[in-house]
């Protein structure tokens, strides 16, 4: 399927910051797909799932590192499956477990 990084077009435009001259716009090789325009099919489900994590934690204002510490993960494997390039399930599944725990913990408390 279309890569929805780059949208088939197989690169990504950003600003770039030569350390002499102003910024401007380059094209980079998209790192999703590396630059063929196409993923497999799989890869899309985990960019999906993997914005989930991003809302996640985004909503709380953390940074990837401290979304990592808080679930027990490294925060390249959080990274990497926020991002789509790993299965993130097996972050997901971790999310759900401290998700409800935290919640259990609350109802407790009260
Ligand atoms: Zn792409």
């Amino acid at each position: 399927m279309t890569c929805p990084t780059c949208g088939g077009t197989k690169v990504l435009r950003g600003l770039g910051k030569p350390i002499h001259g102003p910024c401007h716009w380059m094209e980079i090789p998209c790192y999703r797909c590396h630059g063929t325009g196409e993923v497999e099919s799989v890869q899309a489900i985990w960019i999906e799932e993997g914005k989930y994590l991003r809302e996640f934690r985004e909503k709380r204002d953390w940074s990837v590192r401290e979304a990592a510490n808080w679930l027990h993960v490294l925060p390249s494997e959080w990274s990497k499956a926020e991002h789509g390039t790993v299965d993130p399930s097996s972050v997901h599944g971790a999310l759900q477990q401290r998700v409800l725990k935290d919640l259990a913990g609350q109802t407790r408390d009260e």
